[in-house]
């Protein structure tokens, strides 16, 4: 038996390592905090629970659903998108129902992208966009992404080869990891740059509703021409805590969500329409639940800024999101302060260098850990920093 080449050069998922070790830490009795995966550990509200509860006694829902979601809940995405941005789209032709917004994301590119083509991704980005294009034999191009640049992928740069065979651009913003987020001139520009060379803009906007000091973020759609490039993906996932369901949507371009379509009849047969009716009231019920998250991951990030900061560890405090990017201290890798920091104060954070080229010489720390376990967490931080001979904290000059 032989598993094809696109599979071999998929490199080891981004925390199988760490997980071995801790695994093996905690064989040994080893209490370990993970501040790794961005899953957020409050519970699915209520009234979202009991629609489920309810719409799973309904025999019709107990037969395949409709492919592309039921129309209701493709209404229910509709609504969410005129209420939340003022921007229109037709349930019927530009919303496609996704078994969580990871799966419309990787499937794009078997719409889009054929051997040998390119994507262009940020070069610190969500892996499934260039695991993508490694599964359908493309190749990525990653754009560069800097503090420099504010986190926001530079497009300016791409080589005329590249640029010829360029298929599908990633955009995430608010950014998972950096927390970085973008002002509406630059989705214009690269609306612009995408409709002068013939490409599809995905933008993936995972958390949209997930901001603090009172900062909104916006859809590309509500940008002018956005419809005649963009797909934009939105989860369920984070705002609603319901990344066990596997609920989200794709939606803008007609083109682009109807040929998406088309690749998930042929791959799946939709979602459980029980938990497409749980969706509908997260998107068009009561919103206190999702306001009182950004309060918990404010308060959260505040504790976990002010800690780092504390122990010398640089890091901007994130307008949204649920994560903290911080800059290794001087003398480790990505990779090595993640194991010193697994190794000597039991904490697990995610190397930067797994979310690509330029995430080297950051981590990042996840939010989606109990107030006091958090606390915990830096403390240790601090207490192993100082035993550690020669450590010198990141921001010294
Ligand atoms: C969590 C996440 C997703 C995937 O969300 P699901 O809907 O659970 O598949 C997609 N993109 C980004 C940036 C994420 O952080």
């Amino acid at each position: 038996m032989q598993v094809a080449d696109s599979l071999k050069n998929i490199k080891p998922y981004l925390f199988a390592t760490i997980d071995k070790k801790r695994d093996a830490l905690r064989a040994q009795g080893v209490d370990v905090i993970s501040l790794g995966i961005g899953d957020p550990d409050q519970p699915t509200p209520a009234h979202i629970v009991d629609a489920m509860a309810e719409a799973i006694k309904n025999p019709a829902f107990h037969q395949y659903p409709d492919y592309a979601g039921s129309i209701e809940y493709r209404t229910a995405c509709a609504q969410y998108m005129d209420r939340r941005f003022g921007v229109d789209v037709d349930p019927d032709t530009e919303v496609l129902a996704l078994i969580g917004s990871k799966e419309g994301i990787a499937h794009l590119h078997t719409a889009f992208v054929n051997p040998g083509d390119y994507v262009l991704a940020p070069s610190i980005g969500y892996p499934v966009y260039s695991i993508g294009a490694t599964l359908m034999h493309a190749n990525t191009y990653f754009m560069p992404m800097t503090a420099d640049n504010g986190f926001l992928a530079d497009f300016d740069h791409i080589p005329a080869d590249v640029l010829a065979k360029a298929k599908i651009m990633f955009l995430g913003y608010p950014n998972n990891p950096t927390g970085a987020i973008a002002p509406v001139e630059y989705f214009d520009k690269a609306i612009a740059f995408c409709r002068e060379h013939g490409i599809l803009l995905a933008h993936d906007n995972a958390y949209a509703d997930l901001s603090y000091d009172g900062y909104v973020a916006p859809s590309i759609l509500e940008r002018p021409g956005a419809k005649e490039v963009c797909i934009e993906f939105f989860s369920l996932s984070k705002p609603y805590n319901m990344t066990g369901w596997r609920i989200g949507f794709a939606v803008g371009n007609e083109e682009a969500v109807q040929a998406l379509g088309v690749v998930k009849n042929n791959l799946d047969s939709g979602q459980f329409t029980a938990i497409q009716a749980a969706g509908i009231e997260a998107l068009t019920g009561t919103q206190d639940n999702v306001a009182e998250m950004c309060e918990f991951y404010a308060r959260r990030r505040d504790l976990v800024v002010d800690a780092l900061h504390a122990i010398g560890v640089e890091c901007e405090s994130p307008k949204a999101t649920i994560y903290v990017w911080a800059k290794v201290p001087h003398g480790y890798t990505s990779e090595s302060f993640a194991e010193a920091l697994l190794e000597k104060a039991h904490v697990i954070v995610t190397p930067g260098s797994g979310y690509g080229p330029d995430g080297e010489g950051y981590i990042r720390i996840s939010l989606t850990t109990p107030d006091d376990r958090l606390l915990e967490a830096v403390e240790r931080m601090r207490t192993a920093m100082a035993e550690t001979e020669g450590f010198e904290p990141s921001n010294h000059r």
